[in-house]
């Protein structure tokens, strides 16, 4: 378990430190559930800090999102480090970032935290409406604690954790300048990647499926703003000359759209699970990605997020790779 007096400590003096500009972390919300990322600058900010079932954001996604934006005129940049806090799949995709040169090492200093799995709100919801009044939630052994207005409320972990945390094979940083906590188990179903299910559809019930879902999307790009891996300047799903992909919503161009996204993101997608957080549709994104993980785990011997050294995915080719399916 990760101590908040620690956390806090190690953030003070992270963001005292002279090379490093400001902390990406997590500090309660305003109401309800809510946990939301901050930036603290100041030692005597980090005090509002926290680590618990409620920090969702993955805070990889500001390194490329608020880092590389221009400069303003007159300004000279700002070089030094970003300071994060991580959990296991937010340090994957950390890794990810550096696998593909979309950051480079020495700009960051990361605070790895060992992670017990954060709650799906929805999940949550449905046993306890949201208040008003702020909620603390935290790990207690195999449950999750709830600090209700009206008293607290213990739940099995399975119950409520998001379906990416009940397959993590991951809950530990793999990369950390600090790490705290203790060593977290991994999740003991490691083949099923919560794809079974739909594997053992016949062919015509998984299209049916998918065109279920297809159809409901409403082409917001929520998941795609939210996903640390999606950070091209100039995605091709912006792109108008030429159009690759029509804007309308309509089941034929959204099945374009989430495949595409599904396969930019093959050996890329770390699980960190926040495309369906954010979905307002609640398009089960997580059951595209894990398959396609899966395949490239098992075909190629790949699993994203591991090895800063390694080459990305669909840069690299090896003489013995499987091209059986090539036509
Ligand atoms: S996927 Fe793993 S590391 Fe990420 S929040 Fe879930 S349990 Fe934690
Ligand atoms: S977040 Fe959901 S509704 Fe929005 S574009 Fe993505 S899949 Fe479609
Ligand atoms: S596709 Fe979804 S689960 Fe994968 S890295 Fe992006 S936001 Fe995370």
């Amino acid at each position: 378990m990760v101590e908040l007096d620690k956390l806090r400590s190690t953030a003070a003096d992270t963001v005292s430190r002279d090379d490093v500009k400001y902390l990406l972390g997590w500090q309660k919300g305003t109401f309800g559930y809510r946990v939301s990322p901050c930036v603290v600058e100041k030692a005597e900010d980090t005090e509002n800090l926290v680590f618990s079932p409620l920090c969702m954001s993955n805070l990889s996604t500001y390194l490329t999102l608020a880092e590389k934006l221009p400069v303003p005129k007159g300004e000279q940049p700002d070089d030094r480090k970003v300071a994060l806090m991580v959990k296991g799949c937010d340090s994957r995709a950390v890794v990810q970032l550096l696998t593909e040169k979309g950051i480079e090492r020495e700009q960051v200093v990361i605070i790895g935290c060992s992670c017990r799995g954060i709650v799906d709100l929805k999940k949550v919801g449905e046993k306890f409406p949201e208040p008003l009044d702020t909620v603390d939630v935290e790990w207690k052994d195999d449950k999750i604690v709830f600090k209700l207005p009206d008293g607290e409320q213990e739940v099995a972990r399975d119950e409520v954790l998001a379906d990416n945390c009940l397959v993590c094979q991951y809950p530990n940083p793999v990369i950390a300048d600090v790490q705290l906590g203790d060593e977290v188990a991994p999740a003991e179903n490691a083949d099923d990647a919560g794809v079974k299910e739909i594997e053992d559809f016949s062919l015509e019930d998984r299209w049916e499926y998918w065109e279920k879902e297809f159809s409901k999307c409403i082409r917001c790009y929520s998941c795609r703003n939210v996903c640390p891996m999606c950070y091209c300047d100039n995605c091709v799903l912006d792109r108008l000359s030429p159009t690759w992909i029509n804007r309308s919503v309509n089941y034929s161009e959204n099945t374009v759209f989430n495949l595409s996204r599904a396969f930019h993101l093959m050996g890329r997608c770390i699980d960190c699970g926040e495309c369906e957080r954010v979905c307002p549709m609640g398009l089960p994104l997580g059951k595209l990605n894990r398959k396609l993980a899966e395949e490239v785990r098992k075909k190629y011997d790949y699993v994203a997020g591991l090895d800063p050294e390694e080459k990305p995915f669909q840069a690299s080719y090896h003489p013995d790779d499987q091209e059986d399916f090539i036509l």
